[in-house]
């Protein structure tokens, strides 16, 4: 047994220090990041922002409304294959350039997504390969296989918070190395299974080691507020994926619950009881559900949140003297805290 001794930080233990600026206003900060992959040798431009691929987030419907904010979606992997083929055929293009098709590991998974790409030719731009523990060798060779297959795809693969593996999964041919273990808002895996990395510190040393080999990361999960979003750009990752800042949204899906007169969406983790109850018919028996379900007030339409986000990591910029996205971990020091937020009004009406 060994200990590391060395503080890992989550989003919590630190803030930006604010810095002297002489940028105007936040409405010229730039938020759109221009990348080109080390595999796909595509480009894109876009807000980095993607909504989980979760089925109470990453639906069509959040696709549409996120890509008029050139944000991006990771769908969920429980539609059709006719439902695919529908979205990734739209004439618009605009409504699905910056979706992300997921799959996991598993034979019918990679027969789905043969099937959705064999009837939509290059429709699909973007892939990510997800699984709970991306440490695994036949998670690596998946990778490798599939990016011997698609060379001209831009794949997204996790979930891993080191940066060893990060390294491995970029040259196995990941360009995008998806980044968490146990930080979600329905995540209950550091409960389950005590493993975990302090989300912070996993995105820092995870960027670090994926852009030295030319590739790019994604923080996923454990974002609460928009100034988590920008902890993790400040910090070093490219892109941000959120769960449950976009949840119980008009576009979300989730069951609609009415109680007390009030609305309710239900959302869940997709290795919850209630996931594995909908889509693998119960939790197999030597397994545990690592995922759990809460229910959350109705919010509207996403556009209102989403402007919130970005006008949060606006903001961020013009602190510490960003004018653009990209610039901002170069003006980022954060300063470790043991305090937050003063919370003595509790939450406002
Ligand atoms: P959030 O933004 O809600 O904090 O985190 C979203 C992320 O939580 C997802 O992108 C995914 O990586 C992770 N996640 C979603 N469902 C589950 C689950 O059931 N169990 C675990 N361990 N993680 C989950």
């Amino acid at each position: 047994m060994r200990i590391e001794e060395e503080v890992k930080l989550d989003f919590k233990d630190v803030l930006f220090r604010p810095k002297r600026s002489t940028l105007g206003s936040r409405a010229k900060v730039e938020l759109k990041r221009s990348y080109r992959y080390r595999h796909s040798g595509r480009s894109s431009e876009s807000v980095p922002i993607i909504a989980a691929n979760m089925d109470t987030v990453g639906t069509f419907e959040m696709a549409a409304a996120l890509a008029r904010h050139d944000m991006h979606v990771a769908l969920h992997k429980h539609y059709r294959v006719e439902d695919y083929v529908a979205f990734f055929h739209e004439d618009n293009r605009a409504r699905h350039r910056n979706a992300f098709y997921s799959l996991g590991i598993t034979e019918p998974d990679l027969a789905k997504f043969n099937a959705v790409r064999a009837a939509t030719g290059d429709a699909i731009e973007f892939v990510c390969i997800d699984v709970a523990n991306g440490y695994t060798e036949t998670f690596l060779d998946f990778v490798k296989r599939f990016r011997e297959a698609h060379p001209n795809i831009t794949l997204m693969a996790g979930n891993v918070v080191t940066a060893d593996i990060t390294e491995a999964l970029i040259l196995a041919g990941a360009d995008i190395v998806k980044v968490g273990i146990g930080p979600g808002s329905v995540c209950t895996t550091r409960k389950m299974t005590g493993v975990g990395y302090p989300q912070l510190s996993a995105i820092i040393e995870c960027a670090d080691a994926a852009h030295g080999l030319g590739g790019h990361i994604c923080g996923d999960g454990g974002c609460t507020v928009p100034g988590d979003v920008a902890k993790g750009f400040g910090g070093g990752a490219d892109f941000m994926m959120l769960g449950g800042m976009l949840a119980a949204h008009d576009e979300s899906g989730g069951e609609v619950v009415e109680r007390d007169g009030r609305t309710y969406r239900r959302f869940y983790g997709m290795s919850s009881d209630v996931a594995m109850e909908k889509y693998a018919g119960g939790v197999a028996k030597y397994r545990a559900s690592e995922g759990k379900e809460v229910l959350l007030e109705a919010r509207g339409p996403v556009d209102h949140t989403a402007q919130e986000i970005l006008g949060g990591v606006r903001s961020t910029c013009t602190y510490v003297g960003a004018r653009t996205l990209k610039a901002l971990s170069k003006c980022t020091t954060f300063v470790r805290v043991t305090q937050q937020i003063n919370e003595v009004y509790g939450r406002s009406v």
